[in-house]
């Protein structure tokens, strides 16, 4: 049950991060955004809700952007406006991100290629209600990084084991390598117990069969 967590969790972490370095090559060219949308309303007030993910050469942003409208005029244009498109999840690529980034716009100082904006505005003259946006931006090298973590520990073990069964097999500590065919037993060298020389139905160099 344990290893097969570990398997679901190792080829998981792998999907993502071909995932994410997919993405990370695509910002050469286009900007990928995921957005679902949500809004709610009636005649005298519009509320909408934007929860999207945007991967830019810029990195990639997570936002929150919501919109309430109270003028009657400004709802039943917007609410015009929204019903070209359902409410629901929806993949953009764009060709000129500058024009379509909400990360693009974000006026808070980056560091490292992070940043963290939370802002709340009126919204423009005369369309009463506001807006609250929430913007985090965080560079592709840290999310290729983080999903690396767990994929790396996995070659690491699988890479000690291959190792270690390799000396096992050419008669040498399978800890720190030494020699151990003149004294099998307790290593000289680092005092891990050697494994005997391990039974296999392969022919011996005299060509007797090991019992
Ligand atoms: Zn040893």
């Amino acid at each position: 049950m344990k290893r097969v967590l570990y398997w679901c969790a190792l080829i998981s972490s792998l999907a993502v991060l071909a995932m994410l370095l997919t993405l990370w090559i695509r910002t050469a060219s286009v900007c990928d955004k995921a957005v679902f949308r949500h809004h709610h309303g009636h005649a005298a007030l519009l509320d909408v809700t934007n929860w999207s993910i945007e991967s830019s050469y810029l990195g990639v942003g997570f936002l929150r952007y919501r919109s309430v409208y109270v003028n009657r005029d400004e709802v039943r244009w917007r609410t015009n406006m929204l019903s070209d498109t359902k409410d629901g999840f929806r993949w953009r690529v764009y060709d000129h991100p500058q024009f379509n980034l909400s990360t693009y716009y974000i006026r808070a100082p980056r560091r490292f290629g992070f940043s963290y904006e939370n802002s709340s505005r009126g919204t423009a003259e005369g369309t009463g209600g506001f807006g609250s946006r929430r913007v985090l931006l965080v560079p592709h090298w840290f999310l290729v990084a983080l999903a690396a973590v767990f994929p790396s520990f996995g070659a690491a073990r699988l890479a000690r084991r291959w190792r270690s069964r390799r000396r096992a097999r050419q008669g040498l500590c399978p800890r720190c390598g030494y020699d151990l065919r003149g004294a099998p037993g307790v290593c000289p060298e680092c005092g891990a117990a050697a494994p005997l020389p391990a039974p296999s139905p392969t022919t011996t160099d005299d060509g007797a069969m090991m019992p």
